[in-house]
């Protein structure tokens, strides 16, 4: 901490995992001689590029890249990258780390890595949007691979970057291969991708209700974030007979008592990409709070009554005062779509009142691991059908519950989706790294 105090998020992400870790480490020698967390903590190797651009007026641009290889203990580093005004080193490596727990309780053979830029897509031409991509791209080509490095996307980075970065990369090293994932269904991804993580964020809510005897059916929930993640999870919420009652962005919050008019936000964000004080036009009932408004404590997508919170934005949306105010006002489970959403202080509140809490490692994990389902059908030259990858995404979904779970109650915590969740993912991690020896 003391020799890089500007890494606030990076600390937070570690201290959570290593607090967690408490109970394993404790009773664990072969970790302690085998220096893990010191070499967990430390990047295999991190990579910071100029991004140097021209914009429609002719001016040049430079924005700052970054790629993180964290961790290749269980396969080749996967990750998205982010193209955000907010993206520094800290805010990469905390997602970055993150990233390897996730990754190694999917089950599947991937190790952790992330990405980006401290670009801001909005207001951008579709040229520029290009010739940024190729830009980034031009550098970043020669640190990927499909056995070594496989980005994804991220905030800011959907089927359009993806499909312009994928097309500097065959320029210029003349190879068709599955180096990104995330990539249109016209030309090598994978069906339910663009679905995968606010769909698993469901599937996993479910689980964590079933196990409570209890179900969605019927629920009133707030999600938080109208963009890839949140879409899909207010989708998967109506057709489990659930009602999503708010989303937001980055400009300020709706909330609609009679449910989100889900075709309308995908028309505002998928098409027009357009802000969400556009919803009033259509739906003069809803309520809509400008950012400038929001609690100073926190955010007010929190302070309305639900039964289910799943926060699908960004990082630190949902502080300590925004959780009592879930709590108080009946929120039964939180299920996190986003990475590192909830602020320490609100996670410990989750846990204290003992509601279903799951954590992003676990919860949003859908997303990376339907990356790995578009791996190996690029690799073996398949494609399954919407069922196929849906069905196994649902068993992922169910066996990432199961092992949090059953590692939550092994170590004396039941219901303690955290602490199962960081410990089952760093013991397979760190396993792994001590059968491959001191590297
Ligand atoms: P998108 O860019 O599609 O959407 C992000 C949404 O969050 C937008 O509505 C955006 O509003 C809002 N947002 C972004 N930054 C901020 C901010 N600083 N303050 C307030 N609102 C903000 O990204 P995704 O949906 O893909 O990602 C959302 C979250 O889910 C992230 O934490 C990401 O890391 C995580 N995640 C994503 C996965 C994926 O498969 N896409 C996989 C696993 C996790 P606006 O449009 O106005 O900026």
């Amino acid at each position: 901490k003391n020799s890089s105090p500007a890494q606030c998020e990076f600390y937070q992400a570690v201290e959570e995992v290593l607090e967690s870790l408490e109970p394993i480490l404790e009773n664990s020698e072969k970790y302690k001689k085998n220096a893990i967390i010191q070499r967990l903590v430390e990047p295999e190797r991190q990579i910071m590029f100029r991004v140097p651009w021209v914009d429609d007026e002719g001016n040049i641009q430079v924005n700052k890249g970054y790629r993180i290889e964290f961790n290749s203990a269980l396969g080749p580093y996967k990750g998205g990258l982010r193209f955000h005004p907010s993206v520094n080193a800290s805010i990469i490596k905390f997602l970055g780390f993150e990233q390897i727990f996730k990754n190694a309780l999917t089950g599947l053979p991937i190790g952790g890595g992330k990405g980006g830029a401290n670009f801001d897509p909005k207001g951008r031409s579709d040229a520029e949007i290009m010739r940024f991509c190729q830009s980034f791209m031009s550098e970043l080509y020669r640190h990927i691979g499909p056995t070594t490095d496989v980005p994804a996307g991220d905030i800011g980075v959907g089927a359009r970057e993806i499909g312009y970065l994928f097309g500097q990369y065959k320029r210029l090293t003349g190879r068709y291969e599955g180096v990104l994932t995330g990539k249109s269904l016209l030309w090598g991804g994978s069906l339910v991708r663009k679905e995968a993580t606010g769909y698993g964020a469901v599937y996993f809510a479910d689980y964590m209700l079933q196990a409570r005897g209890d179900s969605l059916q019927g629920k009133r929930c707030l999600v938080s974030g109208a963009g890839n993640v949140a879409i899909y999870a207010m989708e998967k919420l109506y057709q489990m007979g659930a009602t999503p009652v708010s989303c937001s962005d980055s400009r300020g919050t709706v909330y609609h008592e009679s449910g989100i008019d889900l075709n309308l936000i995908k028309c505002l964000k998928e098409q027009s990409r357009d802000c969400l004080s556009v919803y009033k036009k259509t739906h003069p009932d809803a309520i809509y709070i400008s950012a400038i408004d929001y609690p100073k404590d926190g955010h007010a997508v929190w302070r309305f009554n639900a039964t289910a919170a799943f926060p699908c934005a960004t990082q630190n949306e949902l502080t300590q005062a925004d959780a009592n105010a879930l709590l108080s006002g009946g929120c039964l489970l939180v299920s996190e779509g986003a990475n590192m959403p909830s602020t320490k202080e609100a996670i410990d509140c989750f846990i204290a009142a003992k509601i279903a809490y799951g954590p992003g490692k676990a919860a949003n994990a859908g997303g990376v691991a339907t990356s790995q389902l578009e791996m190996a059908q690029n690799a073996s030259m398949q494609s399954w059908t919407f069922e196929e990858v849906d069905e196994k995404l649902k068993q992922i979904m169910k066996n990432i519950f199961v092992t949090a779970n059953d590692t939550a109650t092994e170590f004396g915590e039941p219901g303690n989706l955290l602490l199962g969740a960081n410990i089952a993912g760093f013991r397979r991690v760190a396993d792994a790294m001590i059968e491959q020896g001191v590297v």
